[in-house]
């Protein structure tokens, strides 16, 4: 059991949310009230919000709360867009230098069911570190984006990153799964995988997802694909291993074709035309080739981006 003054940090990434962000506060702030009432966590918990570089009043609408509410709502900006990975990332480590017990974020749209704050709190007491929300469905989920996620979930099981499918980053991280991420450098960090990965106490709440109230979602095809990309080459070289199994089964596969080919020749003295399975197989390699050699590239970009050292986020203006 952990003691009961526990500080807590709600962390919300924004990108273009001025029509959600200011009842989302308001919201949270009534639901962190109601569990500092019931004594599970310190009067001094606050609300963190991470500016992704909106390019609407969202950072206006941020310092008005700020005004309001003082401490209670912090809040930084980005001096551009960088995703909502990098502001997580951002939100995460800056709890905890402002100070905090345990961080929990939490979508700007308030998608995810603010009620289960309640349920982490109580699972961190219980003494986990992690406290992972799983959604009961995606009926809010666009059929394609249902699709490509189980599919994304599915993949990365196989590929040996077992994370549950219907993951979230709807999450509590505690102090010390604090500590361990800020020992993590690297530029293009999945929080799915990493939080999984590192195997502290981790406990699951399901949690329902409610329609988004309001304004648009923040992804499209491209920055899903590149998240999910991300995900795979940041946590599994399963891939580059499945390549070199492949170009061992296709020498394999050459060396009985050349067995044939001579077979053909010298014995039965029937020269084969072939012409159509060289063209199968011309093609059939190139594209292979041209695969492969994608997923090489993909890994390449990853170690490009992490050599370069570059910062992960630039700040522009920080409330606290
Ligand atoms: N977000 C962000 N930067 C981005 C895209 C999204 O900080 O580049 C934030 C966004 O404001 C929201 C959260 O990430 O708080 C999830 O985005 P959204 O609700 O649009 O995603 P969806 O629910 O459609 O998956
Ligand atoms: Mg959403």
């Amino acid at each position: 059991m952990r003691s009961k003054k526990t500080k807590l940090a709600i962390i919300i990434p924004c990108y273009n949310e001025e029509l959600v962000v200011k009842s989302t506060v308001e919201t949270l702030l009534k639901v962190m009230d109601e569990i500092v009432k019931k004594g599970k966590i310190s009067k001094d918990s606050y609300i963190y919000l991470i500016d992704d570089g909106s390019k609407d009043t969202t950072w206006q609408i941020i310092e008005e709360l700020h005004k309001i509410y003082g401490s209670k709502v912090k809040g930084t900006k980005f001096i551009r867009n960088y995703g909502n990975q990098k502001a997580l990332i951002a939100g995460l480590l800056d709890a905890k230098h402002i100070g905090c017990d345990c961080v929990i974020s939490i979508d700007a749209d308030l998608q995810q069911d603010e009620n289960s704050i309640e349920k982490f709190i109580d699972e961190y007491h219980n003494g986990s570190e992690i406290v992972s929300g799983i959604r009961n469905d995606r009926k809010t989920d666009s059929f394609f984006k249902k699709y490509t996620a189980l599919c994304f979930y599915k993949l990365m099981n196989i590929l040996g990153v077992k994370i549950p499918p219907n993951h979230s980053d709807f999450r509590l991280v505690s102090y010390k799964g604090l500590e361990i991420l800020e020992k993590y450098s690297e530029a293009g960090l999945f929080l799915r995988g990493f939080f999984h990965e590192i195997g502290l106490k981790t406990a699951y709440v399901h949690f329902d997802v409610k329609p988004r109230a309001l304004g648009k979602s923040k992804f499209n095809f491209f920055s899903l694909t590149s998240l999910a990309l991300n995900g795979i080459t940041a946590f599994s070289i399963v891939p580059l291993r499945i390549i070199a199994v492949i170009g061992v089964l296709t020498v394999f596969g050459s060396g009985l074709l050349a067995i044939d080919v001579l077979i053909e020749k010298y014995i039965l003295n029937n020269t084969p035309s072939g012409w159509a399975t060289l063209v199968f197989l011309l093609a059939f390699f190139g594209g292979l080739q041209l695969f492969c050699l994608g997923i090489i590239g993909e890994y390449l970009g990853q170690i490009f981006n992490e050599v370069k050292a570059r910062p992960r986020y630039i700040k522009e203006k920080e409330l606290i």
